[in-house]
């Protein structure tokens, strides 16, 4: 049975990519008919965020992503969050100790800067806790055997740490990026048990997913270079066999293709890349979401998938039955996918047109609340209907139909004036009592009187429809005329009319 899991770090918002993981594995999940897994990954306490973690379920749900199991409704393998779990992980630790894969270190912080020191100096930049370094420190590697259970006795302060091997080719098969090798004296001998006695993610992650039962683990590409220390700890605790297939994900790049999309590409570019509003509770700062930003949660879903992936077709626009029925890893590129805002936007507009103009109405209610106007379900309705075809956004709803809600303040009489006349105005005051008369005041007989009126007083009925939409409108915009009139209704359109005249 196919288990997949997200596994986010609760240290902040989530970033579009972190999105993108949780709908491939959800995608991937419904396509085999398996169970998609939440786990919450807060082993590091010193980057625990407070908030971040509702934030996230808030997110899933806004998405309609929401996992199967997880810390807001259980499951068979629960508790789901790793801080939670704290106790289970050291028995691993000491099982890869005693198998001569891992060792116990004694050095202080102090003695660590002071290696990194000792090798900078030599020239070698990016120091790391190695073999070549192995043998100088304080571990159980080093020190005599009575000395370390002395110090274990003593509760002297210590980690638990891989020990890499000298030499060997580590090889897996991801999903994405086919065969992948590291030698694996590239990495350094990471730490897996913290002195605090918690796991790091490296120890965490392989014990997890494993008593989890995780068939396949989907992961951002940044994780790569420290699969190899996960698939050897997979076959140091005799796992392999039931060792996930891997899938690294691609980047999301920035638009210029130039590095990884950052928080800060947003904020320079005037662009969302947040799913939602984010405020650090400790400086305050706001990241900006796209859910405040207008998108409509399938939108952004939709936009999502086809960052990395596609089904070879051509086609952009998918239901969420759809992407569960086509999507597969094997299609998701290995190269980075370049995020385009403005692509994002056609695809919200893309949802705005296939939304039904009842539901763009409520949405678009609580702009109208905000500026204090009051107006009818059905009325709203059909000026959504009328303008969406131009909105980007729910709430550019506003800027094309504004006038529906209130009367002009100000007309652009310098369209109309220069062709002013007095046949014109006569057009209009005689045009008032026909309309006053009409029964039906819908779009094709308020046409139909105005063009006849015209035909009989000899007037181009071009040249008296722009007067008439800056009657109505105050300006050179907006939807049909005859349909802004048929939606204002025969009381207010005949209202306005009189106003401009005046
Ligand atoms: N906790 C890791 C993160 O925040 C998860 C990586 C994984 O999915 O294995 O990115």
């Amino acid at each position: 049975k196919v288990r997949v899991r997200f596994a986010p770090s609760p240290t902040g918002g989530l970033h579009l990519g972190g999105v993108r993981t949780v709908l491939f594995n959800y995608l991937f999940a419904r396509h085999h008919g398996g169970e998609f897994v939440l786990r919450i990954e807060d082993t590091d306490q010193t980057r625990f965020v407070p908030g971040a973690e509702e934030y996230i379920m808030e997110c899933l749900r806004w998405c309609g992503l929401e996992a199967d199991e997880g810390p807001h409704k259980g499951g068979p393998y629960a508790p789901y969050r790793q801080s939670e779990r704290k106790e289970l992980y050291r028995r691993y630790a000491e099982q890869l100790v005693e198998a001569g894969h891992a060792y116990y270190a004694f050095d202080t912080p102090e003695e660590l800067e002071a290696m990194r020191e000792v090798e900078k100096a030599k020239g070698n930049y990016a120091p790391q806790y190695n073999q070549a370094v192995r043998g100088i420190m304080r571990n159980s590697l080093s020190l005599g055997a009575a000395e370390v259970k002395d110090l274990l006795e003593k509760g002297a302060p210590h980690v638990i740490r891989i020990r890499m091997p000298e030499q060997e080719e580590v090889r897996f098969t991801d999903m994405i990026r086919g065969e992948v090798s590291f030698q694996a004296n590239t990495v350094d001998d990471k730490v897996l048990l913290k002195a605090d006695g918690m796991p790091t993610y490296h120890l965490a992650v392989v014990v997890d997913d494993y008593l989890m039962k995780i068939t396949h683990a989907f992961r951002g590409e940044e994780w790569l270079p420290s699969a190899p220390v996960h698939i050897l700890l997979w076959k140091y605790l005799g796992w392999e066999a039931d060792m996930p297939q891997w899938a690294h994900l691609p980047l999301i790049l920035k638009p210029d293709g130039n590095g990884k999309l950052s928080k800060r590409d947003g904020d320079r570019l005037g662009f969302p890349v947040y799913a939602m509003n984010w405020t650090d509770p400790k400086t305050g700062e706001l990241t900006k979401g796209f859910r405040e930003n207008g998108f409509l949660p399938e939108a952004f879903v939709n936009m999502l998938a086809m960052l990395g992936w596609n089904d070879g077709s051509g086609q952009e626009i998918f239901s969420m039955e759809e992407l569960i029925e086509k999507f597969s890893i094997g299609r998701v590129h290995k190269g980075g996918a370049k995020f385009d805002y403005e692509k994002a936007k056609w695809f919200n507009h893309q949802y705005i047109l296939k939304t039904p103009d009842d539901k763009l109405a409520a949405l678009f209610q609580p702009v109208l609340q905000e500026k204090g106007i009051t107006a009818d379900a059905a009325y709203v309705a059909r000026i959504a209907g009328l303008v969406k075809e131009r909105c980007h956004f729910v709430n550019e709803i506003w800027d094309h139909g504004f006038f529906f809600f209130a009367k002009p303040e100000k007309y652009d009489v310098d369209a109309v004036k220069p062709k002013w006349s007095a046949e014109k105005q006569a057009f209009f005051e005689a045009w008032m009592t026909v309309l006053e008369g009409l029964d039906d005041f819908s779009f094709a007989p308020v046409e139909e009187s105005f063009k006849q009126l015209a035909a009989a007083k000899g007037i181009k009925p071009g040249e008296l429809q722009l007067p008439f939409r800056i009657m109505l409108c105050g300006g050179k915009f907006g939807p049909p005329v005859f349909a802004i009139a048929e939606t204002l209704g025969k009381k207010e359109t005949i209202e306005r009319m009189k106003l401009a005249l005046a």
